[in-house]
């Protein structure tokens, strides 16, 4: 497809979401794929859906395809969130918009806290879910998910990274993933491990 289009030719790669974190992240760890990559910012008077699937696959799903169908382009979206075990899996789909307000980080991880307040750290697991789309006009959606198991934290530790970051401990490393560098978070996260599986796919699909 590449070779079809001339040398030096690089089909665009559109970002379906509107959170300027992981477009950093997903940027991070596709920059050297032969992608021009544009975000929905790039497409004036796109709507995105309403996330009202009951899955992050479906809602990674709705994202793409109506990305897709607006932009004509090969589109990626990423939907992702937090699954408490106390909490019976919750936040999970609602995990931007947990404590109401959406993406209100602060009052998010409150509200966490309160929620688990007084639970022993055995009783605090937890894991982040990412599950990619990939939607490539004319064919077919892949989807593509991965997860990173952790425990919910006491207080709030580090600054880096984004949400629930700074009370998720990856237990390996001791650290939560505020606490850890971008580059550290990535090699293990839910997000770094769904797209390294991306990079697979998108290079068996486009030969590179
Ligand atoms: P979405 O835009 O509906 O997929 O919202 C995902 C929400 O899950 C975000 O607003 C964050 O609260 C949380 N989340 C997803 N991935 C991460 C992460 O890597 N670190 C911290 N929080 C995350």
């Amino acid at each position: 497809m590449i070779a079809e289009r001339g040398a030096g030719y690089l089909p665009k790669l559109v970002l379906a979401t509107g959170n300027k974190n992981k477009v950093r992240e997903i940027q991070e760890l596709l920059a050297d794929l032969p992608f021009t990559i544009a975000t929905i910012e790039d497409y004036p008077g796109l709507v995105m859906p309403e996330e009202d699937q009951p899955s992050f696959a479906g809602n990674a799903a709705l994202k793409a395809e109506a990305v897709s169908k607006f932009s004509g382009e090969l589109v990626l979206a990423d939907d992702s969130g937090l699954e408490v075990d106390a909490l019976g899996g919750r936040p999970g789909v609602y995990s931007a918009r947990y404590a109401g307000e959406e993406g209100n980080y602060a009052a998010n991880n409150q509200l966490l806290l309160q929620e688990l307040s007084g639970l022993p750290p055995e009783q605090r697991a937890a894991r982040f879910v990412c599950a990619i789309a990939i939607c490539i006009p004319g064919d077919q959606t892949y989807i593509i998910e991965e997860s990173c198991s952790g425990v919910i934290a006491e207080e709030l530790k580090g600054k880096g990274g984004f949400g629930y970051d700074p009370l998720f401990i990856y237990e390996p490393a001791g650290l939560t993933f505020a606490e850890m560098s971008a580059e550290e978070k990535n090699k293990v996260s839910h997000r770094g491990r769904a797209l390294k599986r991306v990079r697979k796919l998108l290079g068996k699909i486009f030969i590179f």
